[in-house]
């Protein structure tokens, strides 16, 4: 059985990087029948708030990735890590050390004077044959874990193939604090044994904690998962997405008016591919997905094709789903429905020519309330002669027998020819005098839609 997690650290927003590594574990879970865990890494008190948990779990909820198990949090599981802590310094595996923060920062100050890496010269790791002294009675040890001294940690990588290590490079990793509260690296390795995990997908950004946490699953005489480290995500300039340079966090992209099953399409095609297929939904990809097709390099995010998929993802979405999302957007700027078209026939109208449903919202704006007009469409489509002209076609719509968008198409041809002018000449002004705008889709649907009252009522006003 397959078992892959999200273990997302709750110290900001859900971020899109993290949204993909979700992706990528929760369709391979998908794929295989398997099961997704969500695991909340809240360890770091200092770092980790109530807020960013919230945020992480709407954050889930709004793109859909929808987990089997957890939330899982590690604050709840400190008994647990206690447990396996006092099994490691049982069986050898992991030490006291009661060097002082003071000692520690006395021996770095000398290893980089001597030109040397900096670390943690095990003088109270046992050894056989070797005499510790007393412990000081005024110290609180740390725990440290027993790296093996030599030899190579590797794994085969699901995205980036053969990666190896020296143990000789491995520091002794203090895996509990002189409080007793369990560190980060630990609490994964006792996490991912105890959830099971088979698969653990996680940003690339991990891969030098994996020889650590592989060294301590082996003292524990744990089964080893597949790991496979995504590569990151760049910007469009080829730099580390950052929060105050980029939109990064989740909610950034309700508010800019993304669908959420655009932005998973998108992040599924960051890195990884199947041909030129880019445009397909969810149930598409997890069939599709391999770890093997995961590109080891990092991808660059690339806005306009982010937003040419966002298009095409309004344009295949139902319209009374796109109704629930667009609703909200036109009462934030005032404008109540009741009395106007359905929306869903006005969205059906005018949903092909946008790329986001803020803009969406916009185009569905006239059909509610008139636009003001700029001066220039005024100028340029309202002057003259062409009011009188308005007028006199408004009477042709007034006597219509039938009211929809084939019997206003039918008048434009005779009432062109009666004028002499052509069709330019009547469409502009049409859109300009009853939406305020002449950026509307055909006219004749348009007038249809927004009904004859309100439409004469515009054109007299
Ligand atoms: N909590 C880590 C993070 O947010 C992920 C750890 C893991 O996936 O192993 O980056």
């Amino acid at each position: 059985m397959i078992r892959t997690r999200f273990a997302p650290s709750p110290t900001g927003y859900l971020h899109i990087g993290g949204v993909r590594t979700a992706l990528f574990s929760w369709a391979f879970a998908k794929k295989h029948g398997g099961t997704f865990v969500l695991r909340i890494e809240d360890t770091d008190l200092e770092r980790s708030t109530p807020e960013s948990v919230k945020a992480i779990l709407d954050g889930m909820h709004w793109v859909g990735l929808d987990y089997d198990e957890g939330p899982f949090y590690q604050t709840h599981r400190f008994e647990r890590y206690e447990e396996v802590i006092q099994k490691l310094l049982a069986s050898g595996h992991a030490y006291h050390c009661y060097m002082s923060r003071e000692e520690l920062d006395t021996l770095r100050a000398e290893q980089e004077e001597r030109g040397e890496k900096p670390r943690y010269d095990r003088r109270w790791r046992p050894e056989a044959g070797k005499v510790l002294p007393a412990p000081p009675a005024d110290v609180k040890p740390v725990v440290r874990f027993k790296t093996p001294l030599d030899g190579v940690v590797a794994w085969d990588d699901a995205v980036k193939g053969r990666i190896e290590f020296a143990n000789e490079e491995l520091d002794d990793l203090i895996i509990a604090r002189p409080d007793g509260s369990p560190t980060y690296n630990f609490c994964v390795v006792v996490d991912d044994w105890d959830m099971q995990i088979t698969h653990v997908i996680r940003g690339d950004d991990h891969v030098n904690n994996t020889p650590r946490q592989i060294n301590i699953l082996k003292a524990l005489n744990a089964p080893l998962p597949i790991y496979g480290h995504l590569p990151m995500i760049l910007n469009e300039n080829g730099q580390k997405m950052s929060k105050r340079r980029d939109a990064v966090s989740v909610v950034d992209y309700a508010e800019r008016g993304i669908l959420p099953e655009a932005l998973l399409n998108y992040l599924a095609r960051l890195g990884w591919g199947h041909g030129d297929d880019e445009l397909f939904d969810m149930a598409q990809f997890v069939e599709w997905f391999t770890l093997e097709a995961v590109s080891p390099s990092a991808s660059r995010f690339n806005h306009e094709k982010f937003m040419w998929l966002n298009a095409q993802h309004i344009k295949l979405a139902d319209n009374t789903r796109l109704a629930t999302l667009v609703a909200p957007r036109l009462a934030a700027s005032g404008i109540t429905l009741e009395e106007g078209p359905a929306l869903t026939e006005v969205l059906a109208l005018v949903k092909e020519r946008v790329q986001d449903l803020n803009t969406l919202a916009d185009e569905c704006h006239y059909f509610y309330q008139k636009l003001t007009p700029t001066d220039a469409d005024v100028e340029k489509h309202l002057s003259g002669d062409t009011p009188a002209r308005m007028a006199r076609f408004a009477t042709r719509l007034a006597a219509l027998s039938e009211w929809n968008a084939a019997s206003i198409h039918g008048l434009f041809k005779p009432f062109c020819a009666d004028e002499g002018i052509k069709m330019g000449q009547l469409g502009m002004p049409l859109r300009v005098l009853v939406c305020g705008t002449a950026q509307t889709p055909s006219v004749d649907a348009v007038l249809a839609l927004i009904g004859r009252d309100e439409v004469l009522r515009r054109m007299a006003a």
